[in-house]
């Protein structure tokens, strides 16, 4: 997704809203069986602050989609991570302005990298499976122990 530093000047203000559905290039989680829907929506404001300098600022809305780390339900959640960058020209962030455009692609990617759980539960105190049965504990009463 490119934001063009002219267009926005052109329409004589400083500041655009802007709301797009990204499609991401890369599979970012790192959880076994779970990954990202994509594309992933972002949602957020552009202020110029310089001649070839802005500030982005906003939330991408991402869904992790898989298997509950714990019971192995299938699971989607929504996450939301939010953003607030310095966008210039020569940035060594790499949050750059290049030919007064603006790539957000390494900006929503390294939001949602910062934002990643290590886990997807299916609820937050999945109580998982038992070690001994192999029951759902979320559905049933472990057998074991009875015994
Ligand atoms: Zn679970
Ligand atoms: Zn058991």
């Amino acid at each position: 997704m490119i934001l063009d530093i002219r267009a926005i000047r052109r329409t004589g203000k400083d500041q655009q809203d802007f709301y797009f559905e990204y499609a991401l290039e890369q599979e970012l989680s790192d959880i076994p069986n779970v990954k990202v829907l994509s594309p992933v929506k972002v949602n957020g404001t552009i202020t110029l602050t310089g001649t070839h300098e802005a500030f982005v600022e906003g939330e991408v809305i991402f869904t992790l989609s898989g298997e509950c780390t714990k019971c192995l339900t299938e699971t989607n959640r929504e996450y939301v991570s939010e953003f607030a960058e310095e966008v210039f020209e020569g940035n060594a962030e790499g949050y750059s302005v290049v030919n007064d455009r603006i790539d957000l692609s390494k900006i929503i990617t390294d939001a949602i990298l910062i934002n990643m759980p290590v886990t997807l539960l299916c609820i937050d105190d999945c109580k998982g499976l038992c070690a001994g049965c192999g029951v759902n504990l979320n559905d049933e009463q472990c057998k074991c122990k009875n015994k």
